[in-house]
Order: C-alpha cells, then structure tokens, then sequence
C-alpha cells in the first residue's frame, strides 16, 4: 500500500513537472508576468471602490464587467450578491476559484489609495483587492494561452468573508446554489504571500452578550445592580481564562458599550466576544468556559445587589459560527498548491487560518487559500499596506496549483 502511494506520487510529480515544459502553460506564465504593472492598476481601481461587508453591490458591478470583458461565461451576480463567471472544461466537475469582494471597515471609510516609495496604503487593498485582481489575471492567462482544463473552472468574487459577514457568500454557494451539485474543490484567494498555503480552518464562536436591568440614579438609587458592573465582572472573569498555545486556542473581547451617564446606574451594557481554536474540541471546552464566565459574573452580581429587590436579565446571541476542520496534507489539491509554491521559487509552509474555505472544507470538500503575491500587513486596520515586489507570482502560482490539481482525478 505503501509503495503503490509512493509510486503514485511520483507519477503524479512527473505530471506536474511536465506542466511547466507545455508551450501554452508557459504562454499563460509569461501573460501574468508581461502584465503585472496592469494588474497593479487593476487592484487600485478595484481598492477604491468601497465594499464593506453587507455593501458590495457596487465593487460587484465591477467585478461583473471584468469577468465579462476577460472572456468568462455566463457571468452573473447570484442570490447572495457573489458574482459568478465559467471557464468551461472537457467536463463539468468544477473547480471554484474564489476571492471576497468585502473589507473589514464600516461604510464612510476613505478608500483613496496612497503611494509612500514602494509601499501603498489602503483599507482592503491587500486584503482582498490583490485577491480579486489576482482572479481576473488567472483568468486572462488562461483565455490568452488558449489554455484546455479537464475541470470546469468557476470564477467567484463573494460576499460576505469578513467579521460578521460570516462566510454568507461561500455559504450560499455551498449550501444553496443549483450549481452546487458539480463542485468538487475550492480555492481562495486571500492574503499575498504565495509560499502559505491555509489547507485548515481555524473554529471561530462570536458572541454578542447584552444585560439590562432597572438602572436609577447613583446616588439616590444606590444598592441596584449596575448592568455595566455585572459586565466587567464577567469580562475579568474571561481574562483569566488560561487556554492551551497548541493546538492554539484565543479568546478576546474586541467591543463593549453600554451606560447613560457618570451618575446613572447603567440599565444596559454590551460585548462581543471571539472564540477560537484550531481544534474543535478545544473550542468547545472554551465555549463551556465562556458561558460558565457569563453565570457566574451575572451571580456574583445579584448576590451583592439582592437587597435592592432588583436583578439583571441577560441575553446571548450567536452571532459568528466558523466551522473548523481540514484538507489532509497528502490530498491532491494541497500538494498540488505545494509543488506550485515550490516551481515559483518558493519554500511552502502549511498552515491554519479562518478564511472562506473553512466552510467547504467543514462540508468535505478539499479546499485551500492562497495569497495574491507580494508582501501586505496590517490587514483590517487604516494602516494596512502592499508592496508589490514579484507580485505575479501569485497568480502564477495559484494557476500552476489549478493545473496540477487539474492533472488529478
Ligand atoms: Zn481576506
């Protein structure tokens, strides 16, 4: 058994190296390179239309007319708001290949992209814009080197990737769009960097918690529960949660509100909170903990105020539910991104991540994200940056993985 995986796999490393002597594969490679200062412009214009998540419609418009202007077929925005383009194959087994359209910002966010030397600033213009260019360069190579796939290639620009979006978009898609049916792997593109492969989704709980009691006048109503005081009660409680660094397990109350006014007792308060862990087991437990916190902060404050007659009422909401799982390294679709990484000079490194292929790889499917090509940080803050340095190679490395993959059954 054994030998016949070892034998297989070098048959199927034989296939993949002999990509790379394919006059056409080489024609598409060329096409990403020849056109990186385009591409560069590209994700500019793409960057500056703003497309906060639940607010896409307008970079979906978009995004729509450059699947039609690259050549794609039967372009469309779905149900969702995901816009849709083919690439037909010898069959209808179908590879998606995705990016989102959404960034982590509210609505009123100053997309103007600005130049500092090789560095570029703007919300969202790494994280995904390069994603979303990097699809249309993909795209274009492959339509400009008259490049034949086994597989049936859908293009995707989805909704709804960041915070509370929830993965809607790949959701929907997944679960019901009448395409679904031919799907049988997935691709995203997020993040730059084309040597991280994410091949396992990170478990995500988001949590809204909201207290309301009688409130009153400090002073004068002294003695009631305070809803804002049951509130930090529970918030120290979570902070001295201890949780394990492997498999790695994070906990963090990002936004709290709540209260009227300095001299009034606060008749309501608020948090959300992110769960998190690479393994669903130990996301669980945190969960228990979690929710342990929440009674015994809410007890401890209704045992100090018992004498006012008064208690707090508390309401939970789930607000995020990112499944956890992940693509067996050996799988096909992760070595090939593996050897692609490596044929565009590359030292691959696999690793966890919370990105929209989570959710296919929760329903089985082998799924995987790439990065876009050149170097980024700061993602989902004003000072997130981009340089572009060799960034072809990131197209060129997710379509390298495409047609390595596409070598296989
Ligand atoms: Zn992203």
């Amino acid at each position: 058994m054994r030998w016949l995986l070892v034998l297989f796999g070098s048959l199927a490393l034989q296939a993949q190296e002999a990509l790379l002597s394919r006059p056409e594969v080489r024609q598409a490679l060329d096409f990403i390179r020849a056109n990186h200062d385009r591409h560069l412009d590209l994700q500019v214009k793409i960057a500056e239309i703003p497309a906060p998540t639940f607010h896409e419609g307008e970079r979906a418009k978009f995004m729509e007319s450059e699947f039609r202007r690259v050549g794609l077929k039967n372009v469309e925005i779905d149900g969702q708001g995901n816009v849709l383009g083919w690439r037909p194959g010898r069959t209808e087994r179908t590879l998606v290949v995705a990016a989102h359209l959404d960034i982590s910002f509210a609505p009123g966010v100053n997309t103007k992209v600005r130049k500092e030397g090789n560095r570029w600033y703007g919300p969202g213009l790494a994280d995904d814009s390069r994603g979303l260019a990097a699809l249309v360069a993909i795209a274009e190579a492959l339509q400009a080197a008259h490049l034949a796939t086994n597989r049936t290639l859908l293009f995707v620009a989805n909704v709804g990737e960041e915070g509370l979006g929830d993965l809607i978009g790949v959701r929907y898609l997944f679960e019901k769009s009448p395409y679904r049916s031919r799907f049988d792997a997935f691709i995203s593109i997020d993040g730059t960097d084309p040597a991280r492969i994410v091949h396992g989704g990170v478990g995500v709980k988001r949590y809204r918690l909201t207290l309301r009691g009688p409130g009153g006048h400090s002073y004068g109503n002294y003695g009631r529960p305070s809803a804002i005081h049951a509130l930090g009660e529970i918030i120290s409680r979570l902070a001295a949660l201890e949780t394990p660094s492997k498999p790695k397990t994070t906990f963090n109350v990002g936004r709290v509100g709540g209260g009227t006014a300095v001299n009034a007792i606060a008749e309501e308060s608020w948090f959300e909170v992110d769960l998190r862990s690479e393994s669903p087991a130990e996301l669980d437990r945190l969960e228990l903990k979690f929710h342990e916190a929440v009674r015994a902060g809410l007890e401890a404050e209704k045992l100090r105020r018992a004498a006012s007659g008064f208690s707090l009422q508390h309401e939970l909401k789930l607000v995020s539910n990112r499944p956890s799982g992940q693509t067996a390294e050996r799988s096909p679709l992760v070595q090939a991104a593996v050897w692609a990484s490596k044929a565009t000079g590359h030292v691959p490194s696999l690793g966890f991540g919370s990105t929209d292929a989570n959710f296919p790889i929760s329903l089985g499917f082998p799924a995987i994200t790439l990065g876009g090509g050149g170097k980024s940080a700061n993602a989902h803050s004003l000072q997130e940056w981009f340089e572009p340095a060799e960034a072809w190679k990131g197209p060129q490395t997710v379509l390298l993985t495409i047609l390595a993959f596409d070598e296989s059954r």
